[in-house]
């Protein structure tokens, strides 16, 4: 489970909802990620993420595995990353629709002659019907990404050594879902690239928008995602990839309305998956901070203000994956005379409570550039409200994801 914490602080707390998963039962593994993108506005370096990891394992005991993930890199910034981390997700969504070498699409047509005709893959009902002109269109649009996968996976590979490492393939960050079949030919080429990936990201049926629950159709992506485990499944034994390569779900926090479905997948194959939460224990930060009252909540009210001061430039990096109604979200001076109890209802994703706007709650989660210009008066509340921040951090992983994702009931 990817546990992305934009301001390094709650590493312990996050530890905590993994360690109640363990005594529940459902084995996790922690994986802090943070994209060179979330270093760069908040000022942090890879080498803090390392930190809060080690120090969060060695305060709480952990004797598990735990991994620090350098998500979404690519050739011009791993190297910032080769130290601290042991997780890789190489993204590599910029490169999907560039045509490859003639000759590379070639060999790749005839590498996967053998699948043309129709196709039986355990787990998929219907028989699967493959021409040569799928292989070659597919081959056109993925080979050169996935080649460029291979050339930032050996250049971690050199540095680091083998298997001293996690490789995770990202296609997320691109404009069109891949369908099953796509990613079976996607993971013929990953295995032709030597990548030992262990989690693939491919870009589900619906919008994953961040910190907000997922628009699309359930049952569709509840279909797409069985058979992509299906189609998984088939490729670890056909093509020799890694025997716990698993589904990666991006901006996976929040997606409540899909969790029952990928809960059952998992269940039906057995499966594991990794889940990454992407960024929105911050936003516990903030709702603890305004619970809190007193300077905590003037904190929160100013990191409103100030981001709507600046919404075209915060909404920029993030313009395909939001969808803010400005018109709904409240004014600063209508916040200004909440109590952290209106501030902390309206952004808590609690879809039954009336008083929840998902609008805000987007402007929010893509508002930490103000907090972390705040500097030592933001990190210092975070350390003084911890008593109030910690149980909301806790909840939100354990209750809201978790539990609905493994199927934990109680
Ligand atoms: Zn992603």
């Amino acid at each position: 489970m990817g546990i992305g914490d934009r301001f390094c602080r709650q590493g312990k707390a996050q530890l905590d909802a993994i360690v109640k998963a363990k005594e529940s039962g459902i084995e996790i593994v922690p994986v802090w990620n943070k994209s060179h993108r979330e270093h760069s506005i908040i000022g942090t370096v890879p080498a803090d993420t390392r930190k809060e990891a080690d120090e969060a394992v060695r305060d709480r005991g952990w004797s598990g595995a735990y991994y620090v993930d350098a998500d979404h890199i690519n050739l011009s910034n791993v190297d910032l990353f080769i130290d601290s981390s042991d997780f890789f997700t190489l993204d590599v969504a910029d490169y999907i629709g560039q045509a490859p070498d003639a000759a590379d699409l070639k060999a790749f047509a005839e590498k996967n002659r053998k699948y043309v005709g129709s196709l039986e893959i355990a787990g998929i009902d219907e028989t699967i019907n493959v021409s040569r002109q799928d292989v070659e269109r597919i081959g056109g649009k993925f080979l050169l990404a996935v080649k460029e996968a291979g050339r930032i996976y050996r250049h971690i590979e050199t540095a680091k050594g083998a298997d001293s490492f996690i490789t995770e393939v990202s296609m997320d960050e691109s404009n069109e879902p891949q369908s099953p079949v796509e990613m079976l030919f996607i993971l013929s080429a990953i295995a032709d690239e030597g990548i030992p990936a262990q989690t693939i990201a491919p870009k589900f049926t619906g919008r994953f928008n961040k910190g907000v629950d997922y628009v699309g159709d359930v049952a569709q992506f509840a279909k797409e995602f069985s058979r992509d485990i299906a189609v998984i499944n088939f490729a670890i034994n056909e093509f020799s990839l890694p025997a716990n390569l698993k589904l990666s779900i991006h901006s996976g926090s929040d997606k409540f309305s899909i969790y029952a479905a990928i809960s059952r997948a998992l269940q039906r194959f057995d499966a594991g998956v990794h889940l990454k939460t992407a960024g929105t224990t911050w936003l516990e930060e903030l709702i603890g901070l305004a619970t809190a009252g007193g300077q905590g909540l003037g904190i929160a009210k100013d990191v409103y203000a100030c981001a709507l001061t600046r919404y075209d430039e915060l909404c920029k990096p993030y313009a395909t994956v939001i969808d803010i109604d400005k018109a709904r979200l409240p004014t600063p001076e209508a916040v200004d005379k909440w109590d952290g109890g209106a501030f902390a209802s309206a952004l808590r994703h609690d879809q039954s409570c009336a008083a929840y706007n998902l609008h805000f709650r987007q402007m929010l989660h893509l508002s930490y550039k103000s907090a972390a210009e705040m500097q030592g008066r933001f990190l210092d509340a975070l350390e003084k409200y911890e008593d109030t921040i910690a149980p909301n951090v806790i909840a939100n992983i354990y209750e809201r994801h978790i539990r609905p994702v493994f199927g934990i009931v109680r």
